[in-house]
């Protein structure tokens, strides 16, 4: 079974940087699973919420309306407060994602890129950090071991994306985004993620401009290599799978 997962920090940032990829790969028989950070709280648009704790209810259902449409086998929203992520102990949320990874086994991970996607935003950066470093150690039988009773294994993912573009926002802090090294041909779902995105109603304000983006952007969307099992130079992708291989679970 090919199995990928993909890290985030808020609803909707599944459907914004990664929804035609999943909604492909899910087609194509890969079981997807997300794990997003945060449900979301402390967003601008509060949808109507009265306070904190109602908007992250309402964000985790339109996240898992979002899940629905994307055909997502695992959809997480963890705990973690948002807009904060830079504050939290490190070896905690890494270790959380470190156990994710050893229970779902997948051969694929996917998140932001340190700089944060076009927004910049932090916690995108953190998303990045912790899943990177999730991604190197949840192979190792050295980190964190106390998670190595027997119910899960050390797990090497074998490989690791960035996701990219080729635009910038403009008026925003600056980004610097990694080269693109794989691009996806996503097509018609390009639909499937625009609805995936406006699944997320209380981010209403938002739908316009993600959806003059996305068309922008096209049936594509781009992703950077940034670590795989197999050294050497890069070549550009068209597979996120390309040279994957498939073991036993
Ligand atoms: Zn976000």
């Amino acid at each position: 079974m090919r199995r990928m997962m993909v890290v985030t920090a808020h609803p909707d940032d599944e459907a914004s940087s990664f929804g035609g990829s999943l909604r492909l790969y899910h087609e194509r028989g890969v079981e997807t699973c997300i794990l997003c950070l945060t449900p979301g709280q402390a967003a601008t648009h509060r949808g109507g919420a009265h306070n904190d704790r109602e908007l992250g209810e309402m964000r985790r259902q339109e996240f898992a309306a979002a899940c629905n449409i994307l055909k997502i086998s695992r959809g997480v929203v963890m705990d973690y407060p948002d807009g904060q992520l830079h504050r939290l102990e490190m070896q905690r949320v890494v270790s959380d994602l470190t156990l994710c990874i050893r229970e779902f086994r997948p051969q694929v991970l996917l998140t932001f890129d340190p700089a944060g996607g076009v927004t910049g935003h932090t916690d995108h950066t953190m998303a990045s950090v912790f899943a990177t470093l999730a991604f190197h150690w949840a192979g190792r039988g050295n980190r964190f071991p106390d998670q190595l009773n027997g119910s899960v294994n050390p797990h090497r993912i074998q490989k690791l994306y960035y996701a990219s573009a080729d635009f910038v926002l403009p008026g925003r802090q600056p980004v610097t985004p990694p080269p693109s090294t794989a691009i996806i041909e996503i097509g018609n779902y390009l639909e499937t993620k625009i609805d995936a995105f406006r699944a997320h109603t209380s981010q209403q304000p938002l739908w316009q401009q993600f959806e003059e983006y996305a068309r922008k952007r096209g049936g594509r969307e781009m992703f950077h290599l940034s670590a795989s099992v197999k050294p050497g130079p890069v070549e550009l992708e068209s597979d996120l799978f390309a040279g994957i291989i498939e073991e036993g679970t």
